[in-house]
């Protein structure tokens, strides 16, 4: 799913966290469930939509990222203080196979060696498995534009609620 999906469920958690929790258990439970949080949210996104490539001739959907990256982005201006554990976290698995590992790959790639270099690093992978493992069931909604609504209930739900334990 989004960003901003990651980011809500990871300030519930902080907030749950550090409501009910003495130092450091706070600090370390935020950090377990909001990596957790990631890769079950992941399997989720097959009922969204949520094409693995870029479909930039697609008007749909161009304007749903301008959308969802915006308020991914105003979700983390809004939240990174004092959410930034959280946050971090529950997005350490994009930061990482997304921003560090994918453009090493290439980098890699680019100089000679084997293109699989670096593969077995992915988080991902173990989103992947949970996925395969447990919600081999569920649809696959990742090229229906109807993805869209529930993504977005699932953004208002998760709002709610943090407005209701806040
Ligand atoms: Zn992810």
């Amino acid at each position: 799913m989004e960003a901003i999906t990651h980011n809500l469920i990871a300030v519930i958690i902080q907030i749950l966290c550090f409501r009910y929790l003495l130092f450091p258990l706070n600090i370390i439970f935020t950090i377990f469930f909001a990596y957790l949080s990631h890769l079950f949210v992941d399997v989720l996104s097959k009922l969204t939509y949520h094409t693995p490539d870029v479909q930039k001739d697609d008007k749909f959907w161009v304007i749903w990222h301008v959308i969802i990256y915006s308020v991914s982005i105003l979700s983390i201006v809004i939240l990174i203080v004092p959410y930034w554990i959280g946050i971090l976290f529950a997005n350490i698995i994009d930061i990482w196979d997304w921003f560090i590992l994918r453009p090493l790959q290439s980098k890699k790639a680019k100089s000679g060696n084997n293109p699989n270099w670096g593969q077995k690093w992915y988080l991902h992978k173990h989103a992947d498995w949970i996925g395969e493992t447990f919600f081999g069931w569920l649809p696959n909604w990742k090229y229906k534009y109807f993805g869209v609504i529930i993504e977005v209930i699932l953004i208002i739900l998760l709002s709610i609620i943090i407005i209701i334990i806040l």
